[in-house]
């Protein structure tokens, strides 16, 4: 049995280690933030297994300049980063042609078939359980031409997911969910979503595990070295610490380390923008998307969390969270008891490639460094799969399917 590195403590790099501990190795996790707050922390909290469509493909790229005119609305860009964003989005456009969109359906549909089981058994490992509803979820859309139109494409993937799809009118709709009182012309509802407990707690429980049974340094790693006698991984100048194997899972920090590595990624950051009301005054019976205007509604156990939308920016530009305002005011159109104020905002950053794969393979040149980041708006769903696959990898028992996820495709 090794004993193997994993660089960065997120949902990814937690689900990585104890899939390697279940495997009998050693195991050491190096965060350099373990109380913050990062994607795993923060996100909407849906296990999204429809959710096999990249972010570009040509419907995408029809409503962008519409989005972009409004520097609050779903997709915004931060005009000053445009340079540094230059050629990830150049390759967001080839990755939009109908072949590429495609293979990424594919792919990530390959990774959705098994999401649901995987988390179940990695809870197991953790010793979590109960912490995922069947909740399904809602989404609402203005026109009736809208609504018909996500329908015919949602019910395509239920097929491929295996799960069912309804399409409902408004007052169906208010009566599954009596807060929803404002206008619209009517939803889709599907049975294939479903909703974790609060991430923040599936995350520290899982850290917790991991402080219990394997080593957790607090630490920002600096870089990885390849060496004759093990990974060097360095954590300052003065520390290294030398292990058999490594896995890089450090978000959208990752791309610095890969370079370290000799290697290359398109990798940035689609940040995301929220507000998390902690007791709140209404509940929704499920996650609510808001399709048409980029952003959904969670209800936890003691808490509703409303936001989405994407910003591509640097991972270090100052947040703008008027972004998590805008989308309140959006909702309320629709709830109208949504409070406007009394939340917590938060900004986060979704770690993404071009072609919406993650980036889940072995270095090309080395097979005891592993990377699992770039899981862009569907990393908390394919944590655990991509935790069993890495470990498998690592074993030399790596699943065919994996080809389209290699880091080599940006090489
Ligand atoms: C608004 C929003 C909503 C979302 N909703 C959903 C959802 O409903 N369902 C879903 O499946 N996904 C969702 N996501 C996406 C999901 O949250 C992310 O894909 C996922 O959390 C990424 O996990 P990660 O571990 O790769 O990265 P992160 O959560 O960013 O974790 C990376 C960790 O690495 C650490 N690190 C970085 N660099 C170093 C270093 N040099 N040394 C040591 N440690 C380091 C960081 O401190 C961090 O803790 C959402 C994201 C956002 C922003």
């Amino acid at each position: 049995m090794a004993h193997i590195g994993i660089v960065g403590g997120g949902i990814i790099g937690c689900a990585t280690a104890l899939h390697l501990l279940e495997q009998g190795h050693q195991v050491t996790v190096i965060e350099r933030d373990a109380g913050g707050l990062p994607a795993s922390v923060g996100n909407a909290g849906i296990l999204a297994v429809p959710e096999i469509d990249p972010i570009a493909r040509p419907g995408m790229l029809l409503s962008a300049p519409k989005w972009l005119l409004d520097p609050l609305g779903p997709l915004t860009v931060r005009w000053g980063d445009l340079p540094a964003l230059m050629p990830w989005l150049s390759r967001f456009l080839l990755a939009s042609r109908p072949s590429q969109v495609a293979r990424s359906r594919e792919a990530l549909l390959f990774l959705m078939k098994t999401a649901e089981a995987d988390h179940h058994a990695m809870g197991e490992i953790a010793g979590v359980t109960g912490h995922i509803r069947r909740t399904g979820a809602m989404t609402i859309f203005d026109t009736v031409a809208a609504r018909d139109k996500a329908f015919t494409h949602e019910a395509e993937n239920a097929r491929l997911v295996g799960c069912n799809v309804e399409t409902l009118d408004a007052a169906e709709t208010r009566r599954r969910i009596p807060a929803l009182k404002g206008n619209f012309a009517g939803a889709v509802y599907n049975d294939g979503y479903q909703t974790f407990e609060y991430p923040l707690t599936l995350l520290r429980r899982l850290q917790a595990t991991l402080r219990e049974r394997a080593t957790f340094i607090d630490a920002a790693v600096t870089s990885a070295e390849r060496g004759t006698d093990g990974i060097t991984v360095r954590t300052g100048a003065q520390n290294a610490h030398l292990f058999d194997k490594a896995v890089i899972t450090a978000g959208v920090w990752s791309k610095t380390l890969v370079e370290r590595l000799g290697l290359h990624v398109h990798l940035e950051t689609e940040r995301g923008y929220n507000t998390t009301f902690v007791n709140p005054s209404l509940t929704l019976e499920m996650p609510v998307f808001f399709s048409e205007h980029g952003f959904v509604a969670t209800p936890f156990e003691n808490a509703l969390r409303v936001g989405g939308a994407v910003e591509l920016a640097k991972p270090e530009t100052a947040a703008n969270y008027a972004r998590a305002g805008a989308m309140r005011r959006k909702m309320r159109r629709y709830v109208p008891d949504l409070p406007e104020d009394g939340g917590t905002e938060w900004m986060g950053r979704r770690p993404s490639t071009p072609d919406s794969l993650p980036v889940i393979g072995l270095h090309p040149g080395d097979t005891r460094i592993a990377f699992a980041f770039g899981h862009g708006h569907l990393g908390l769903t394919l944590s655990a799969t991509t935790g069993r696959h890495v470990a498998n990898l690592l074993a030399g028992t790596g699943d065919q399917g994996l080809a389209p996820f290699s880091i080599a495709r940006f090489q």
